[in-house]
Formats: C-alpha cells, sequence, structure tokens
C-alpha cells in the first residue's frame, strides 16, 4: 500500500535535482492530484493513494522532473495576496514584482481621494493590475499586451476578482493602445538576456515575456522614449528591472524626462528592482 508519506518521499528524492523546494513541490502537486489542501496533505500522511491518484502524481512529477514550473502544473500562482490563474500563456508572477506594486500603492496614494488613472503595460496575468485595483478603490487601470492568450488569462484572472468595470484591456505594443495620458505608467517588461535565465524558465515560460533583445533594455528604450506624450504632468512611471539594469534604466528616464525625480528601489534581497520618474509640474 503506498501512503501520501510514501509517494511523497519518493517525489521529493526525485524532484532534488532539479527543485530547490523539492519537498515543497510534491506536496503541493500531491495536494492538486487530490484536491486538498496542502495542509491537509502534511497532516494525513498515512492515507492510501489509489492506483489512479498515484498515476497521476507521477505525471505530474514526471513534469517537474523536467523543470515545468509548480504553478503551471497546478494553475495558479499567489500574488500579493490574490490566487491567480496561471498557464504557459503568461510569466509566473514573482513575488520581487511585489516591490513595484506596493510603490505604485505608494505613488497612487498621493492623490488622496482624488480619481487616478494607471497603466499596466505588458499585463500578463494581470497580477499587478489586479493587485492595483484591489488597493486603490479610486483608480481606473488599463492593461496593455502583445499577446492575445495573455490577455485571455487576464481577463479570466480580472472576472474572478469582479474587476471588469475597473480595468480595460487592450491588445497592443506598449503605450500605442492607450487612449490617452495617465497618471501611472507601471511595467513589469521582458528585460532579461536569454541565454542567461534560469534553464526552466527559459524552457517553460513565455519568450515574449522574457526577451529584453541583446543587453535585456530594448523595451526600456522604447517605452521610456514614447513615456513623455502618455504622462500626465504629474504622472509617474514605475519599471521593474534586473538587478545590473538601474544604472542603464536611470540614465533613459534623465534624458525623456530632464525635469522628473528619479530614483531606484531595492527588492527584499537588497537588489534594484524597480526603477521610478516622477514628472514635476512643469509647462512643456
Ligand atoms: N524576473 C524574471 C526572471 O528573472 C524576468 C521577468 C522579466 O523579464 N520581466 O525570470
Amino acid at each position: 500500500m503506498v501512503t501520501i508519506q510514501h509517494a511523497l518521499r519518493a517525489a521529493t528524492a526525485q524532484l532534488r535535482a532539479v527543485s530547490e523546494t523539492a519537498r515543497l513541490d510534491a506536496e503541493l502537486l500531491l495536494a492538486h492530484t487530490l484536491g486538498w489542501s496542502r495542509a491537509k496533505v502534511v497532516a494525513e500522511r498515512d492515507h492510501p493513494l489509489t492506483p489512479e491518484q498515484q498515476a497521476r502524481f507521477a505525471a505530474l512529477v514526471a513534469r517537474r522532473a523536467e523543470r515545468e514550473p509548480v504553478a503551471y502544473l497546478i494553475g495558479r500562482r499567489e500574488f500579493f495576496g490574490l490566487e491567480l490563474q496561471v498557464d504557459r500563456r503568461v510569466l509566473i508572477p514573482r513575488p520581487e514584482t511585489e516591490v513595484l506594486v506596493e510603490l505604485a500603492i505608494a505613488e497612487a496614494r498621493r492623490y488622496g481621494d482624488a480619481p487616478i488613472t494607471i497603466a499596466d503595460i505588458g499585463v500578463g496575468s494581470g497580477a499587478i493590475a489586479i493587485a492595483l485595483a484591489m488597493h486603490l478603490p479610486r483608480a481606473t487601470l488599463y492593461g496593455v499586451d502583445l499577446s492575445a492568450g495573455a490577455l485571455e488569462v487576464a481577463a479570466a484572472n480580472i472576472a474572478r476578482y469582479h474587476l471588469q468595470d475597473r480595468i480595460t484591456l487592450l491588445e497592443g505594443d506598449l503605450l500605442a493602445p492607450l487612449p490617452g495620458p495617465v497618471d501611472l505608467i507601471v511595467s513589469n517588461p521582458p528585460y532579461t538576456i536569454l541565454n542567461e535565465i534560469d534553464e526552466g524558465v527559459y524552457r517553460h515560460e513565455p519568450h515574449l515575456a522574457l526577451d529584453g533583445g541583446p543587453d535585456g533594455l530594448d523595451c526600456y528604450r522604447r517605452l521610456i522614449a514614447a513615456a513623455p506624450a502618455y504622462l500626465t504632468p504629474k504622472g509617474a512611471i514605475l519599471l521593474e528591472i534586473g538587478a545590473w539594469q538601474a544604472a542603464a534604466v536611470v540614465h533613459l528616464l534623465h534624458l525623456a524626462l530632464p525635469q522628473a525625480e528619479v530614483g531606484v528601489q531595492q527588492d527584499l534581497a537588497g537588489r534594484d528592482r524597480v526603477v521610478w520618474a516622477r514628472n514635476l509640474d512643469v509647462i512643456r
């Protein structure tokens, strides 16, 4: 008889070579297989598995052993206290991106009770836009993406949180689909150099959401060059970056918005993670 305990032990051993969180991965995959919470799986270690459950679990573990992310295998990921549907059409939301959300919330609160418009460029799963909408009841949001598939995932997540009236999805390239200037532009654009990224990420996550070109800066160049025309006079732009890109992105922002105040924010690991620029209300 194969119990939960046996199955978890074998799967953990199998996943150790590909995952730093092998035990956790195994628990999440088994919970998904059984339709249980992870807490229940951990508590009921002597519960027997049927041959059919063992086979379904083994299939998931085999895919994880090929470095497929757990979030895709179970179809969801937690971000900023939200549970989001994810699949191969979208980048999996990363915890580092919560820094961008926190800064954007702080920036939006400068507007007090006044309404504010926000654009999330490269909306992907909707993680950033939904987190902002949930915390900023006076905000109206746009979510732009080049990927029709990503917009389908975002739409499902937006519907799940009943935010259809607050977040408008637009298909297209960077700022071009926006109807006019906004108070806040936020973006986690593709910024990696593809041949330098983690193998599991490279093999399974959408390159459209990751590939920042030869130096990782392609999207920032185009986005920042276009930003002045899409920002209100006191508007701000907040961009997630790779830890090595702060100086280059700060430079691009100074060039495009010479009057703006510019800053860099670190993530919890102390790495540069967000670059921001705030327009000063000058006559242009
Ligand atoms: N942080 C992601 C990674 O390193 C990249 C996200 C992005 O390119 N926007 O895998």
